[in-house]
């Protein structure tokens, strides 16, 4: 998936759906300002159950933004290298939260 087709499907999911980071300034912080223990704190208490993560990873994975936290993932210049990963991501509210929100761009429903 292109970073722009995984920005639509993330922005259409968000028309609907107020995700817990919202508001949080240490989401926009550039990865050199935030722990890793800060990090982890953050994706175990707010990305863990995010009814986007799935669609924030994508997009971050695709994109790979120079600052903020993505799905409990930083990407851009001292951005930890290794991640916190989630024991079984099938099983989240999120995993199936997501399949409500299907790309805009690629859905042919
Ligand atoms: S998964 Fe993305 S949208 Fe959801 S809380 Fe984490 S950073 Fe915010």
């Amino acid at each position: 998936m292109t970073a722009d087709a995984a920005f639509a499907a993330l922005s259409f999911a968000l028309q609907d759906i107020v995700p817990p980071c919202d508001g949080d300034p240490r989401f926009i912080l550039e990865p050199r300002e935030i722990s890793r223990s800060e990090l982890w704190h953050l994706s175990i208490t707010k990305c863990r159950g995010c009814p986007v993560r799935k669609l924030c990873a994508a997009y971050g994975d695709a994109a790979r933004p120079e600052a903020g936290i993505w799905a409990g993932k930083t990407y851009g210049p001292g951005a930890r290298r290794r991640q916190p990963k989630d024991p079984n991501p099938a099983a989240t509210p999120a995993a199936l939260t997501n399949q409500e929100y299907p790309c805009p761009l690629t859905s042919t429903s």
